[in-house]
C-alpha cells in the first residue's frame, strides 16, 4: 500500500470525450503505466466512492467504466482486482450495492468483492499509528492492504461537511465505522490529514467524468466535467483538481491543513492542460446543521454500548423518518400508478396502499422521486435536491 513515491509526482489529466474506459487507459499510460503501480503485487484493492445508492450519472459515485478499465489493467499485470468499500454509516452496504448493481458489475468484470466487517472485528483489520498524527493517532485499515496495492478512485465533488471530497478524503471508506466516528468526533479536517500520514495510495484516479458541486456529496448539482485526474501523491492530485474547478485549496479546510503541515508538493503535468472547466459552487456553510451532524458522533459512543452490534445512532435516527434527506408521498397528488414502487430497487420500501415509505430500509437514492410522473413525491430534509 505504501508506494515509494518520487519527490516530484506526475499528474496526468485527460478528458473523457472518447469514452471513460479509453480515457482511463490513457491516463494510466500517462502516469507511467499500471506495471509501475503494481510492481509485482498479487492483489490491487480498488477503492471507489460508493458512499450511497446514487449512481455515477448523478456525480455521487465512481463510474463503473473507470473501474472496469482499471481492473483490466490490474489483471494484465498479473494481479487480482479486489473491491473494498463500505458506504456511509447511515447506509446499508448490501442495499447500496443492490441499488448501484455492484455485485452484477463485479461478477461480469472479474472483480472480487471484499466484505470486511464494518464494525472493525479483529480478524479483518490491522492498526496504524502514523508518526506525527495530531488528532487521529490510531485507526485500522483492512489487513489485506499490508500486502496489496491501493488504487483510490474518488469522485470530483463537493461535500457539505468537508467542503470537497477528493483523493485525501476518499480512503475514509476503507476504515471501520468506529474509526470513522472518531474522525468526525476529533475533527474531520485534521483527521483527514492524519489518515493520510498512514494511507498512501499507490495510485489515485479522480473521476470527474461527472462530478458534483453545491450541496454534495449526494444531492448537489451534477457537474458534467468529463475529466480524469491521476497521480500518486494524494495532496498533489487534489490541488490539481481544485485548479480544474476554480477552487482555492485554502478554502478547503483539510487541504489548508495539509499544505501547512505537509508542505506544497511539486508535480509535472502529463496529458492536457485543461484550465478551469467549471467554477464550482462550494456548499453553504450552515453552522447549526454542522453542529447537529457533529453531535451524532460523540453521542454514538454511549448508544453503541447498549445497541445491537452494527446499529448506530444515525441509522436509528434516519429510521424514524424525521431527519435526513428522504422522499415523502403527497397523498393529494398521488394517482397510485405504482411507478415509484417499480423504480425502487429494494423490496417493500414503499407501501402503495398507505403511501408510506419505510424509512428504516429506504436508502434515500431518490429514484422514486425521479420516476413519479405526477410530482407527488417531495424530498424532505436538508439537501440540494430540487423540489
Ligand atoms: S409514482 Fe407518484 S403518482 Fe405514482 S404511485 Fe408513486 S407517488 Fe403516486
Ligand atoms: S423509497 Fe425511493 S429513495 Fe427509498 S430506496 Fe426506494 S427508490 Fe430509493
Amino acid at each position: 500500500m505504501v508506494a515509494t513515491q518520487p519527490a516530484t509526482d506526475t499528474i496526468a489529466i485527460t478528458r473523457t470525450f472518447d469514452g471513460i474506459e479509453e480515457a482511463t487507459h490513457r491516463v494510466i499510460a500517462q502516469i507511467g503505466g499500471m506495471e509501475s503501480v503494481i510492481r509485482g503485487a498479487k492483489i490491487a484493492i480498488l477503492k471507489p466512492n460508493f458512499v450511497a445508492g446514487r449512481n455515477a450519472e448523478t456525480g455521487s459515485t465512481t463510474n463503473f467504466g473507470l473501474m472496469k478499465a482499471v481492473a483490466e489493467e490490474v489483471r494484465a499485470c498479473g494481479a487480482e482486482p479486489v473491491l473494498c468499500e463500505t458506504p456511509g454509516t447511515e447506509f446499508d452496504r448490501d442495499a447500496t450495492y443492490t441499488i448501484l448493481g455492484v455485485e452484477k458489475f463485479c461478477a461480469e468484470n472479474g472483480i472480487r468483492i471484499l466484505r470486511v466487517d464494518p464494525e472493525g472485528g479483529e480478524a479483518d483489520w490491522v492498526e496504524l499509528q502514523p508518526a506525527g498524527a495530531k488528532k487521529l493517532r490510531r485507526y485500522r485499515i483492512p489487513r489485506i492492504l499490508k500486502e496489496a496495492r491501493l488504487i483510490n478512485l474518488p469522485v470530483l465533488k463537493t461535500h457539505v461537511v468537508s467542503t470537497m471530497t477528493l483523493s485525501m478524503k476518499n480512503p475514509m471508506g476503507i476504515l471501520p465505522r468506529p474509526d470513522r466516528r472518531s474522525m468526525h468526533t476529533f475533527g474531520i479536517d485534521q483527521s483527514i490529514v492524519d489518515m493520510n500520514l498512514g494511507i498512501k495510495p499507490d495510485l489515485n484516479i479522480v473521476d470527474g467524468s461527472v462530478g458534483q458541486d453545491g450541496e454534495g456529496p449526494l444531492y448537489g448539482d451534477k457537474a458534467d466535467l468529463q475529466v480524469l485526474v491521476a497521480g500518486r501523491d494524494s495532496l498533489a492530485v487534489d490541488l490539481a483538481c481544485c485548479q480544474i474547478v476554480g477552487v482555492k485549496p485554502r478554502d478547503i479546510p483539510h487541504l489548508k491543513l495539509a499544505l501547512e503541515q505537509m508542505g506544497k508538493p511539486s508535480w509535472t503535468l502529463a496529458g492536457e492542460d485543461v484550465g478551469v472547466i467549471k467554477k464550482f459552487r462550494l456548499p453553504e456553510q450552515k453552522a447549526l446543521y454542522r453542529f447537529i451532524f457533529w453531535m451524532m458522533y460523540p453521542l454514538d459512543y454511549p448508544y453503541t454500548w447498549v445497541a445491537e452490534r452494527g446499529k448506530h445512532l444515525c441509522t436509528t435516527l434516519y429510521g424514524t423518518g424525521l431527519v435526513g434527506t428522504r422522499p415523502q408521498i403527497k397523498e393529494e397528488s398521488c394517482t397510485r400508478c405504482g411507478k415509484c414502487v417499480d423504480a425502487c430497487p429494494l423490496p417493500n420500501v414503499i407501501d402503495i396502499k398507505t403511501l408510506k415509505v419505510n424509512y428504516s430500509t429506504c436508502q434515500r437514492c431518490l429514484l422514486c422521486y425521479e420516476a413519479c410522473p405526477e410530482n407527488a413525491i417531495s424530498v424532505k430534509g436538508y439537501s440540494g435536491a430540487r423540489q
